[in-house]
């Protein structure tokens, strides 16, 4: 069945673009007459740009949030016989980095009110192996850092804050990406900073990492064709760069959009039963690039698809925590050991969320979820 034109989308791309079409279009055609498509001055712009957004003296473009996170492992030189511990409700990428530096990823329980890591398992699960922890800022809200760092110093580990969900967030008026060692970040188009394909970024205050993440970005090689070590080869390129650069003025105000929205929704669905509105610490300033209901009483898949029919789209993220991944199996996890990430994972629901979502939709959206609990 086709969807009807007043379909509500979990994510609309097409408004944003259309308000910025006129500007991108400019700056492709200069970029592909320029021909220089790798490197060069748009490209550390935007390095210096988003250093400066985060609050950070370094920043190293790459192609992805996935190469963020496999950078700063191997910047850490976190390998063989080295733990990382990290949460079991995130994207894919932010485990599967720590496997391809050789390392094991240690799961460790979230918080149920904001689906991030514990910081108090955290603790109790480093060894004399554990090298670093991998807070995510999920769906845009920050990770309890002032415990997560504390903790860090305390054993002497590394921080890396993957912030693909949270750019623009902030822990105690600090941004995400500027309170640990490393922070990454993801221009994915679905992204609260999204490219016009794949991108992505590391931060830090540390020049010795930002140097060596530097050269791990272009074939490990310190001067062109001297290779001292094995890189990869990970580069934002000038097109994204320059689309980049013009979507970054526009990021604080898309994300206060994006506040808003939450803000209406909190007072929306926190009256209506059998849901719980996601709810965010105290020091937390979040983005929101998610706004992920409880629906209770295991209705989840039954709401979300008369959802569907009622012409509101959503998603599940996500369905099936990583400590319990089919990849994972030799790690040994049993289904029961890390609890509130598994009911998460079975109640969990994003409902539209983008910023120019209109009062007119959310109004709609919440009707649907009545009318579907009731
Ligand atoms: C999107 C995402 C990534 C990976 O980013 P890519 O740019 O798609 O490689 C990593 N971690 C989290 C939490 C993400 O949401």
């Amino acid at each position: 069945m086709g969807q009807s034109v007043n379909f509500i989308p979990p994510l609309d791309l097409k408004q944003q673009y259309a308000t910025l079409e006129a500007e991108i279009s400019t700056a492709v055609l200069q970029v592909l007459s320029s021909c220089g498509y790798i490197g060069g001055p748009l490209v550390e712009g935007f390095e210096q740009q988003f250093a400066d957004y985060v609050g950070v003296s370094e920043c190293i473009a790459c192609n992805s949030g996935t190469d963020a996170l496999y950078l700063a492992l191997r910047a850490l030189n976190i390998g063989a016989g080295d733990e990382v511990i990290t949460t079991p409700f995130s994207f894919f990428a932010t485990s599967e980095t720590i496997d391809a530096v050789g390392a094991k990823p240690v799961f460790v329980d979230i918080n149920a009110q904001t689906f991030n890591i514990d910081p108090q398992q955290v603790e109790s699960a480093i060894t004399n192996k554990t090298k670093a922890i991998i807070p995510v800022h999920l769906f845009g809200q920050s990770a309890d850092m002032t415990a997560i760092m504390a903790i860090a110093e305390a054993h002497q580990l590394a921080v890396i804050e993957d912030c693909a969900q949270s750019t623009g967030a902030s822990w105690q008026g600090q941004k995400v990406g500027s309170i640990g060692h490393i922070g990454t970040f993801s221009f994915y188009p679905t992204k609260n900073l999204g490219a016009c394909g794949d991108g992505g970024a590391v931060t830090t205050n540390n020049s010795e990492l930002a140097e060596i993440m530097r050269r791990l970005r272009v074939h490990g090689a310190s001067d062109r064709y001297h290779h001292t070590e094995v890189g990869i080869n990970s580069r934002l390129d000038a097109l994204q760069a320059a689309i980049l650069q013009i979507k970054l003025r526009y990021l604080d105000k898309w994300n206060q959009a994006r506040q808003a929205v939450a803000h209406r929704y909190h007072e929306l669905l926190s009256p209506i039963p059998g849901i719980i509105t996601p709810q965010q610490l105290a020091d937390s300033q979040g983005v929101w690039n998610q706004y992920t209901v409880r629906i209770l009483a295991d209705r989840r898949d039954e709401v979300r698809s008369q959802l569907q029919q009622q012409g509101v789209g959503s998603m599940v993220y996500y369905p099936i925590p990583l400590h319990l991944q089919p990849v994972y199996t030799h790690l040994g996890y049993q289904s029961g050991q890390l609890p509130i990430a598994e009911q998460a994972s079975r109640e969990v629901l994003s409902l539209p969320m983008f910023p120019e979502l209109s009062v007119e939709q959310q109004e709609q959206v919440v009707y649907s979820i009545k009318d579907c609990l009731s």
